[in-house]
């Protein structure tokens, strides 16, 4: 099989390569996930499901250091972000090993009839073979938070990672080999995504496609997936608003606002992008914006303090230096950053970067740019900041920082998304569905819904009465 390199971001070198796989490896990872779903998963209770999830969750925590650092090499995100994940990871594995063992208890659930000859339970059952397919910016945690519930509810895996980095999924891998995962209820294979993704999404072998990507490739994949009547979550991209009121205290506002933009190099689908500043505050405001963003530290994400790393690619950096020199030709103001850090010669490094005065019909405000640059403008009452930041085409997160409660509650329950912040912006929990509406996708990941996710509902229904039934007369009347 030939294979593609690993470029390492922090360095631009060759770190090593990944097996370039195609039709028919997707086709031999689907036949391997059908037998061994048939062969036993499907039927495997919960608990002894928990038990695979839990040891593959003691692996990932016994090799965290090793985990992160290769997450590190091949995504670029500060090693200190990619030990974070890693944790999660292992929460997430042990938080749907605990879901699993509750479906056990929640089998055979009555539902309330209006006759009383009936009596109806509800069983939920696993989709069958599942296919997963993932994105680069947080390539363990991504992968987990579909393959943790999927193995949870009993369905086996084809997991088709980023050709971007894929190194963390082959050892989840490598790991549910160690930890004696029946072969064939987790398959990796890793490629492009025309070559690999492509035939998994049009495969109709599988019961379900859940994908994380960007939206033009999400649509490809639903209607590659409708052709079969596969099913299909989707998890796409994002502008989110984070709004800030002249009430906020500034300096926790600016804080959150340089988390929202700047944590994982940018490259978050739920990335505070946009930000909508009281006009009241302003001045002081990106004062402190400034004096922070140019404070972060950029350099060689394996180095423990580092702040700030380097895009995934070459082809990303380009788009991000192209959506900069647009927007200094539309006329906005450029507060800070806007170009690559002079002290770093090698590796695709772009510094925090800050506009103000952007305009709704500027490119900036309206594309997802998944990178350190952020766009602002300011507002002058409530129902116009809830305007302007609704008036986009995605709709996955928003967030707004006020010391007014019933403002942020009003300002939450008014937001088109699937995810609202109040006073931060960005924590995520493994515990609280994830997802979003409009052109950031359908379906939720995570909490009980990811499980839920994965979940075939079947009503038994049973007819207890003593009586006959005795509708249609025996004999001639
Ligand atoms: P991408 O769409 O380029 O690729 C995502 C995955 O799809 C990769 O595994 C890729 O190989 C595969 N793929 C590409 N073309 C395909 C095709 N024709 N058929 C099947 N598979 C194909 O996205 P990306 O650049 O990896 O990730 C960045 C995007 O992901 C951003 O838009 C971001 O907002 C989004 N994202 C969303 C969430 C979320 O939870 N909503 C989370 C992370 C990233």
């Amino acid at each position: 099989m030939t294979r593609i390199d690993v470029i390492s971001p922090g360095s631009e070198n060759v770190v090593g390569s990944i097996p370039r796989g195609g039709a028919a490896d997707i086709n031999r990872a689907v036949v391997a996930a059908t037998r061994a779903f048939y062969k036993g998963w499907s039927r495997s209770s919960g608990k002894e499901r928990a038990t695979y999830l839990r040891k593959i969750a003691e692996k990932v925590k016994e090799r965290k250091e090793e985990l992160a650092h290769l997450e590190t090499l091949d995504n670029g995100k500060p090693i200190s972000e990619a030990q974070w994940d890693i944790d999660d990871v292992a929460g997430c594995f042990e938080y749907y090993a605990d879901l699993a063992e509750k479906l056990d208890e929640s089998q055979d659930s009555p539902v309330a009839l209006p006759m009383e000859e009936f009596k109806t339970v509800l069983r939920r059952d696993p989709l069958g073979p599942v296919g997963l397919i993932s994105a680069w910016n947080y390539p363990m945690l991504i992968a987990t938070w579909k393959v943790a519930p999927a193995l949870a509810a009993g369905c086996t895996v084809v997991l088709k990672p980023s050709e971007m980095a894929s190194l963390t999924c082959l050892e989840m891998a490598a790991i549910a080999h160690d930890v004696q995962l029946p072969p064939g209820v987790l398959n990796v294979v890793t490629g492009y995504g025309t070559e690999a993704g492509a035939p998994l999404s049009a495969h109709p072998g599988v019961a379900k496609i859940s994908f994380t990507g960007s939206t033009a490739t999400g649509q490809r994949i639903a209607e590659a997936a409708a052709k079969n009547g596969v099913a299909t979550c989707m998890e796409l991209g994002g502008k989110s608003c984070l709004i800030v009121f002249d009430d906020a205290d500034i300096e926790d506002a600016v804080e959150w606002a340089c988390f929202g933009c700047f944590w994982t190099n940018g490259q978050i689908c739920s990335a505070t992008s946009r930000l909508l500043v009281h006009e009241d505050i302003a001045d002081a405001f990106y004062a402190r914006l400034k004096q922070r963003a140019e404070n972060i530290k950029i350099a060689d994400p394996l180095q423990p303090d580092t702040r700030l790393g380097p895009v995934i690619s070459s082809a990303q950096l380009e788009k991000i230096m192209g959506f900069i020199e647009d927007t200094k030709g539309d006329g906005a103001t450029l507060l800070t950053g806007g170009r690559r850090p002079g002290h770093l010669p090698c590796g695709y490094f772009v510094e925090p970067t800050v506009f103000t005065n952007v305009k709704p019909e500027m490119r900036l405000w309206r594309e997802e740019v998944f990178g350190p640059v952020l766009a602002s403008a300011t507002f002058r009452t409530e129902e116009e900041a809830i305007a302007v930041a609704n008036a986009s085409q995605y709709g996955l997160a928003a967030a707004v920082i006020s010391a007014d409660a019933e403002r942020c509650k009003r300002v939450a329950a008014a937001m088109e998304t699937g995810i609202v912040w109040i006073n931060c912006s960005q924590p995520c929990f493994c515990q609280a569905p994830w997802g979003g509406k409009k052109a950031s996708g359908y379906g939720r990941e995570l909490g009980t819904y990811g499980l839920d996710s994965y979940l075939s509902v079947k009503q038994v229904t049973t007819y207890v009465s003593k009586d006959r039934w005795d509708w249609y007369p025996p004999s001639k009347l």
